[in-house]
């Protein structure tokens, strides 16, 4: 087995509509600050801390209903191979994939797809 050092996340900037996906590295994750995602228009887009790498506590500003979100992962529902769905508690629309790498550009590829056919059949 493969131990992958990386939890992948992805989302779409509240600012400029661009998604973004990155990986980000148990290091940082470890860090009393946690890692931080920002998208190129500078927008604060993810915060994710893991002091022990067993909990996961993710902050998301959240593009759907413009607050911010908080959610605490343990480490056996994201495992690497996996993925967890992100959803916005007040309207339900997914705003975050976050999990192995692989899998997370996966579902940023469907998720963008769906996106692009959606707007074409309006
Ligand atoms: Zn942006
Ligand atoms: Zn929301």
């Amino acid at each position: 087995m493969v131990f992958d050092a990386y939890l992948s996340v992805s989302l779409r900037c509240k600012k400029c509509g661009k998604q973004n996906i990155k990986d980000l590295s148990y290091f940082e994750l470890k860090k009393a600050e946690g890692s931080s995602v920002d998208c190129e228009c500078g927008e604060h887009l993810i915060k994710v801390k893991s002091a022990d790498l067993r909990t996961f506590h993710i902050i998301i500003s959240c593009l759907v209903c413009n607050k911010e979100h908080k959610y605490v992962l343990k480490f056996r529902s994201i495992p690497f191979q996996k993925i967890k769905i992100l959803s916005c508690p007040a309207t339900m629309y997914n705003i975050s994939f976050v999990g192995g790498k692989s899998l997370v550009r996966k579902m940023a590829a469907r998720e963008q797809k769906d996106m692009e056919e959606l707007l074409s059949s309006i």
